[in-house]
């Protein structure tokens, strides 16, 4: 089993951890069972957040008789003082535990420092003098933002979106990391559903001895898969760099990455789906995306206002109401 070890926090734990956002849209009894075998197969870190609504309940049911052998971080996306210290004391009792080993500012749109006026730095360093939290992280998906927490040395870990489509200023951010002796916690490592090779995911991203890659897992299937690459780990065969290389021209540029930041849309429209349908169709298997409900969801995008709100949002800089209408003229085309 591959490990790795999160910087100076000295957590040192397999190369698979776990991404608990999608256990949300499963049963409780479900997500107990995938986390029990999560367990029992060696995975030892578990990532959740404060919005993702009971997620940080289902770890707890599963996993709090061993909590002492694993690792869990979440997450606050307060922006007051008050808000923080409310979410640690729900995540605490959410997670049956009086401990967070690492709890992270969640996508703030400014690195958090002391004396900064908004007293949450202030706020984790006393969780921390406090024993409630042992380390303290940032997640985002803003490149300054992460840069900014890099190089300001408050930071135990940063969590940004890595994978095998990220450009040459995402891997500096991974060096620079390592340079400082910081954990980088891999979101997105399959960028939202775009890369739909697991393998050649894992394979790249083992390249990088600083980087734990949070899978976020739904089903046991998804779960097995990473398993099995405990005890036979991908390598980047020729196959595997011809797949990324030939990934990389065909997603190159401006794409939607399916964050969700630019929601919610005044209109209802599912813009995180919606506006990278055609890359959806191509990638996935095209029929779940053509059943009634998606060909209402896309409909909606007849409605938008030009309003520009989710472009406001968007940390990509995307030009989203242009790229919905983009995708939904191509997706008429595969109606027809
Ligand atoms: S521009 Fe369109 S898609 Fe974007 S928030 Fe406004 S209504 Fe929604
Ligand atoms: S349009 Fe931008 S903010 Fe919205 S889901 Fe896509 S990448 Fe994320």
């Amino acid at each position: 089993m591959e490990k790795v070890t999160l910087g100076r926090t000295g957590i040192t734990v397999n190369r698979n951890g776990f991404g608990a956002l999608p256990i949300q849209r499963v049963t409780g009894e479900d997500a107990t069972t995938i986390l029990r075998k999560a367990y029992d197969q060696g995975i030892r870190f578990f990532d959740s957040a404060r919005w993702y609504s009971d997620s940080e309940e289902k770890l707890g049911n599963a996993l709090s008789d061993v909590r002492k052998d694993i690792y869990i971080a979440t997450k606050t996306g307060s922006t007051t003082v008050e808000g923080f210290w409310k979410d640690l004391e729900t995540s605490l009792h959410n997670l049956q535990t009086d401990y967070i080993d690492i709890y992270q500012f969640h996508n703030p749109s400014f690195c958090p420092k002391p004396g900064d006026g908004t007293g949450l730095y202030e706020a984790m360093l006393e969780a921390k003098t406090q024993g409630k939290i042992h380390f303290i992280g940032l997640t985002n998906h803003r490149l300054p933002v992460a840069i900014e927490a890099c190089e300001s040395g408050l930071y135990d870990t940063i969590q940004f979106p890595f994978s095998y489509l990220a450009d040459q200023k995402d891997i500096d951010l991974v060096n620079k990391c390592k340079e400082n002796n910081i954990g980088f916690i891999c979101m997105k490592a399959l960028s939202g559903g775009l890369i739909n090779r697991s393998d050649a995911a894992y394979a790249y991203l083992a390249q990088f001895d600083n980087v734990l890659p949070i899978w976020g897992i739904q089903k046991e299937s998804e779960l097995d898969e990473f398993i099995s690459y405990q005890t036979k780990a991908p390598k980047l065969t020729k196959e595997i760099q011809e797949l990324i290389e030939h990934d990389r021209k065909e997603l190159a540029g401006d794409f939607c990455r399916g964050c969700g930041y630019c929601m919610p849309c005044p209109k209802g429209i599912q813009i995180n789906q919606c506006a990278r349908m055609s890359l959806m169709l191509r990638r996935a298997p095209a029929a779940s995306w053509l059943n009634e409900h998606w060909q209402a969801e896309m409909k909606k995008i007849e409605e938008c206002l030009n309003c520009g709100k989710c472009m406001q949002h968007c940390p990509y800089h995307l030009n989203t109401p242009e790229l919905l209408k983009k995708n939904y003229e191509d997706y008429k085309t595969f109606l027809k």
